[in-house]
């Protein structure tokens, strides 16, 4: 069976567009807009049907569409632009890590996840983790690193939402389509797929692996759906973030040992280990199995493998990070601690977590125990991290406790609106893109007419709600809803309505019910004659989490009460497509998670370079963007021991601020209709925030500030201070 024909398409292309599949197979399309118009112009609708998956799109589409765009001067002008820029940018012959670190170029970094959102077509995400790291991958290929990528193909995907009509959200899992994805099987030299093993229990299981192409950095998954495998081993990478114990631990096996099996195979030596949270926190484990195998004592395996190995941390709350009992590490790993040279105790040890449930193998002390250098996402997360594991470091006060911090950031040409592209383009310069994370270059922003600027935001908006009317049409055309379940879905929004938008992971910490606290109040607010407000609420909770669930009741059985006037509406299914819209097309992006939970986030930051305004809680990332003119703040930079006081000050700050400030100043038009006041906010937001939350930032400080100095002490060898006891 050759499996390249299987899963490859053989799409049947005009020969001048022959291309066209390249593009297809690299993710570089998605965050160029030139390259998705030219998939659009081919066959607008379909290219809508097929969900902007260009593989599925190029299988299908009518040959008549093709030869009409090979017929087309114009198409075939952009054809050619858009394939120059490719091979350009492909070539990389001048990047900034070239420029910078020319000499280190063959010393690869190796990134692991336990999710990527890379694009919608793609529902190997869950949330803010999955799209940090495909938002990661995508900005050091453009910044030229030498980083390669490791992860799961989950065979059925993140669920698709649905809510019934008493708010109950239901999953729906479907198996992916390997053909209609943009991802290549990768191959031994015998045509067959190319497996690595791992251990389980009584058996050895196989994954092969998936390669897509972010860009110039490859991103190998994992997927135990092999011939050879059990039934149910077949079906242990099929699903994110799994409840089940077994599978979890097994996942995790998978992943840090598996993963490191992989780039082996692959012929991959790395000289940098970036765990992006604690699930692949095994790593440490195999690796130091390499060195005890080649001679060297455990201690000394240890000490090498944190030299290049870097950990970050994404839970600020102990009962959120990943923990195993102990019965199943003696069941998992039973076979493994004596190749590390070490008897039960000394490996339990060097995770052993005493948690209110009792003993535990821990995923996060394991990580920490096994990385040189570690960090928070932002400046509060990194503050409430030293505190957390300052028992780590007892010998240390807590602000020397050795976890630094990186602010999260967005990759902005994927969030940024194609029209705004085009504004910035004009204004900030032709060669913008290579200065997104220069604050000077953005001083340019200023200079943007307010009548453009406001012009692009209308049409956004006006997408936006054109797109939720259309979406509501379909679900209604599909039947088996209820009409108020049609207007939950926002068939009367207002285009020209201030709109609010809240979108994100239904866990409880965000506190999306809080501004339903007093209802008549929100009631009054948004119903004012000539001063409309609507709010727009979208999110999954996970499938196993019964209080994200009833909070996604909670809110839509809100949205459903005729009082609202159709002003308040719950969208199904958000992923990064919804995403998208919502970030680019929204006045207002509300945030309120209970502080000091929210490690970063990074919707809002996507929000603020579309000229979106944030209103937030001071926490994660806001509160170091937050400058008191580029969008609220809710409630103050402080801390509550009480989270009942705490809900009920925010709340407060929330409504009032709405009340008092945001709701009169956006309809404060003094000429032409335009709120210059609301404008010149959206021009501080873009300005101060665009840069300094962009994930080019971001990238440059993971290399210059962790991934370089670890290679180079990789190529020095020497004693590390201040390790965990
Ligand atoms: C950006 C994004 C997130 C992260 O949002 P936060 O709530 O700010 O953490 C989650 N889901 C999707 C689909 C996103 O695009």
């Amino acid at each position: 069976m050759d499996f390249r024909a299987q899963t490859l398409n053989n799409f049947s292309l005009p020969r001048r567009l022959g291309r066209l599949s390249e593009l297809a197979y690299n993710l570089w399309w998605t965050w160029t807009p030139d390259a998705q118009r030219l998939f659009a112009r081919i066959d607008p609708e379909l290219w809508e049907q097929s969900y902007h998956n260009p593989v599925q799109f190029l299988r299908q589409v009518a040959r008549p569409h093709l030869n009409a765009v090979a017929q087309d001067r114009y198409f075939l002008e952009l054809y050619d632009r858009t394939l120059r820029a490719f091979d350009r940018y492909m070539q990389g012959k001048s990047t900034w890590f070239l420029q910078h670190y020319a000499d280190q170029i063959h010393h690869p970094i190796a990134y692991f996840s336990t999710e990527f959102g890379l694009h919608e077509t793609l529902p190997i995400y869950a949330g803010g983790l999955g799209v940090l790291s495909g938002d990661h991958l995508k900005e050091a290929s453009d910044l030229g690193l030498p980083l390669v990528a490791v992860g799961f193909l989950y065979t059925r995907g993140y669920f698709v939402q649905h809510i019934s009509e008493d708010g109950w959200q239901e999953a729906r899992f479907q198996r992916l389509r390997y053909e209609d994805l943009p991802v290549v099987p990768v191959l031994n030299d015998d045509g067959q797929p190319l497996t690595v093993s791992v251990a389980l229990p009584g058996r050895e299981v196989l994954a092969r692996l998936w390669e897509i192409h972010v860009g110039r950095v490859p991103l190998y998954l994992l997927d135990t759906d092999v011939d050879g495998n059990t039934d149910g081993d077949r079906e242990l990478t099929a699903r994110l973030y799994t409840s089940d114990l077994e599978a979890r631990i097994s996942q995790e096996i998978i992943l840090g040992i598996g993963g490191v099996r992989a780039l082996r195979a692959l012929g991959y030596n790395p000289s940098v280990w970036h765990m992006n949270e604690g699930h692949s926190a095994f790593m440490g484990l195999e690796r130091a199995r390499e060195i005890v195998a080649a001679g060297h004592p455990f201690e000394e395996a240890q000490e090498m493998v944190r030299a290049a190995t870097i950990f970050t941390t994404h839970t600020p709350v102990p009962a959120g990070s990943d923990e195993f009992p102990l019965w199943l590490m003696d069941k998992y790993f039973a076979a493994f601690w004596p190749q590390l040279g070490l008897d039960r105790e000394a490996f339990i040890n060097i995770a052993r977590r005493e948690m209110s449930w009792g003993e535990t193998f821990s995923m996060p002390l394991l990580a920490f125990r096994f990385s040189g250098r570690r960090n928070g996402v932002s400046e509060l997360h990194g503050q409430v991290a030293r505190k957390m594991w300052h028992f780590l470091w007892p010998e240390r006060s807590e602000s020397e406790v050795p976890i630094t911090s990186i602010t999260n950031g967005v990759h902005t040409s994927t969030w940024l609106a194609r029209q705004l592209h085009i504004l910035f383009r004009r204004y900030l310069g032709r060669d913008w893109l290579e200065h997104l994370d220069d604050p000077e270059m953005w001083e340019g922003v200023e200079s943007i007419p307010d009548e453009e600027l406001w012009a692009v935001h209308r049409h956004l908006k006006r997408k936006l709600v054109f797109y939720i009317r259309d979406r509501a049409r379909r679900q209604w055309m599909r039947g088996g809803v209820h009409p108020v379940q049609v207007i939950a879905s926002g068939v009367l929004l207002d285009p020209y309505a201030l709109t609010i938008g809240f979108a994100r992971r239904f866990a409880t910490y965000k506190r999306a019910s809080l501004i339903l606290r007093d209802f008549d109040r929100l009631l009054a607010l948004i119903n004012q004659p000539n001063r409309p407000v609507q709010i727009i609420f979208a999110g999954k909770a996970h499938p196993d989490d019964h209080p994200g669930k009833m909070l996604i009741q909670e809110v839509y059985r809100a949205v459903k009460k005729a009082e609202n006037g159709g002003r308040l509406v719950f969208l199904e299914d958000y992923d990064m497509n919804l995403a998208r819209y919502l970030v680019q097309g929204v006045d207002v992006w509300l945030n309120t998670p209970r502080r000091p939970n929210e490690a970063s986030g990074t919707s809002g930051q996507k929000a603020a370079l579309n000229g979106v305004l944030n209103f937030s809680v001071l926490d994660g990332w806001w509160r170091e963007g937050f400058n008191g003119q580029n969008g609220w703040a809710i409630g103050d930079d402080v801390d509550f021991d009480d989270p009942t006081v705490q809900d009920q000050r925010d709340y407060e700050s929330l409504i009032s601020t709405l009340e008092n400030e945001i709701v009169p100043l956006y309809y404060h038009r003094v000429e032409n209709g335009l709120p210059r006041e609301w404008i010149a906010r959206m021009k501080a937001s873009i300005r101060t925030l665009a840069p300094q939350f962009s994930m080019r930032r971001m990238v440059k400080e993971y290399t210059e500030r962790l991934y370089i100095p670890a290679i180079a002490e990789g190529e020095e060898p020497s004693v590390l201070a201040g390790e965990p006891g």
